[in-house]
């Protein structure tokens, strides 16, 4: 579906910019991709399974950007980030519901 393929991803100093097949445009800051990072390890974080993970702080989110964009296969992309996290793999499906469901700042 051309609504799931992205023409162009990029990092800017705030977050991910995205631009769609169907012309859509997407901005998602760094702080909300982080928190919704689909590993199994974030996961667990957010449900409060994993008890002996800290929520980062303020001034962690101020901090973080990506080092890294790689390409997984033809529907996702791996994000690497500054503090050595890198298992979330996101969808472009996953991506785009997100900016959808994301207020514009
Ligand atoms: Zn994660």
């Amino acid at each position: 579906m051309q609504k799931f393929q992205p023409t162009r991803i990029e990092r800017s100093s705030t977050g991910l910019e995205i631009q769609w097949k169907d012309s859509h445009h997407s901005e998602l800051p760094y702080r909300i991709l982080r928190q919704k990072c689909p590993c199994a390890r974030c996961d667990a974080t957010r449900s409060g399974k994993d008890l002996f993970h800290i929520l980062p702080s303020d001034d962690f989110f101020e901090n973080l950007h990506l080092v890294d964009i790689q390409r997984v296969g033809r529907y996702a992309v791996r994000l690497i980030w500054n503090d050595g996290h890198r298992t979330g793999i996101y969808t472009f499906e996953f991506l785009r519901e997100l900016s959808e469901n994301t207020p514009e700042t």
